[in-house]
């Protein structure tokens, strides 16, 4: 039970009962997915504006879930968290993403692959050597993965936190900044933790053609990542006509429903396949 009562400390009683159940019961059922092997991770293709050239995927995460069909994270990513179960399920999409972008090379496809991080996994002491040992593992060149973080991480201030941060920088990886743009506007930890992307929340991006308010905000996103030598990722986009915007803004690569949505596996091979051979 300590792992259902964390959130639910304001709501009344019968709320709170109901509330942890279900919770205790997705975890347990997730704990379940873990060990029957219910995970997926689907791939959607990330684009270079320029030139248009498939050049990654993002990873996401999937539950094939035996009665209710393919579950999206929002449905049990809360619960993952709040009981821990993060942990071991951040490992794992690491391990699997990594192995995936290898087996990719196996096809000649030189793609890179992008890897959401959970506030949990970077407080845990071990993601440094999880990564070191997952890139010996696969074999995979770490300039070939990005790891995904969000402004609220950047919070963190603790001198481990930047550490770590240094070291991943070192081994080669790169660090982007997900969901830019809604979170803690502090630009400062933009140069102090040395990230190498934004990536555009797809919130300004969905109706860029129609919405001046959010060009503007994007075309000054754009400005100043280009001022700080960082690149700039668009999310959601689903529109032709975003997409020629994106590019007169310079705008370097994109990721949307209009390139493809996330696609299992070997769905994203044939994808990746057919655009090298456009
Ligand atoms: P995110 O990292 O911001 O991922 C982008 C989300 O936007 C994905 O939702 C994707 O399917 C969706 N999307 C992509 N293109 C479009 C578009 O053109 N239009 C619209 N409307 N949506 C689009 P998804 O896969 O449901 O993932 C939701 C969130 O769950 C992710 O948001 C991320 O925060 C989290 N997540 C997913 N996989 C993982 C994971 O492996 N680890 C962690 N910690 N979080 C994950
Ligand atoms: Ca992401
Ligand atoms: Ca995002
Ligand atoms: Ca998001």
């Amino acid at each position: 039970a300590k792992k259902a009562g964390r959130n639910t400390h304001f709501v009344h009683q019968e709320d709170l009962s109901a509330d942890s159940h279900q919770r205790l019961d997705i975890e347990q059922a997730l704990r379940q997915a873990i060990s029957r092997d219910e995970l997926r991770l689907y791939y959607q293709p990330i684009i270079a504006l320029k030139g248009e050239r498939l050049v990654g995927a993002e990873a996401l995460l999937r539950w094939q879930h035996p009665e209710q069909g393919l579950l999206s994270p929002d449905r049990f990513m809360d619960v993952a968290e709040q009981s821990g179960l993060i942990a071991e399920i951040g490992e794992w999409v690491i391990r699997r993403a990594c192995e995936d972008a290898m087996r990719w090379q196996q096809h000649g496809l030189r793609l890179g692959v992008s890897v959401n991080l959970s506030a949990i996994q970077i407080r845990r002491n071990n993601l440094q050597s999880v990564i070191v040992d997952v890139l010996n593992e696969s074999g995979l060149e770490p300039e070939l993965l990005e790891l995904e973080l969000t402004e609220s991480m950047l919070l963190e201030k603790s001198d481990a936190f930047l550490q770590l941060l240094k070291n991943l920088k070192k081994l080669g990886v790169s660090l982007a900044i997900d969901d830019f743009g809604t979170g803690y506007s502090n630009l400062s930890y933009l140069q102090r933790f040395n990230v190498d992307r934004l990536k555009v929340d797809k919130s300004f991006v969905l109706d860029l053609s129609s919405n001046e308010q959010n060009r503007a905000i994007v075309t000054a996103v754009i400005q100043m990542a280009h001022s700080l030598k960082l690149q700039v990722t668009a999310e959601g986009i689903e529109h032709q006509l975003v997409q020629r915007i994106l590019t007169s803004l310079g705008c370097d690569h994109a990721q949307g429903y209009l390139f493809s949505r996330p696609l299992e596996p070997d769905a994203f091979l044939g994808y990746a396949r057919s655009y090298s051979e456009r």
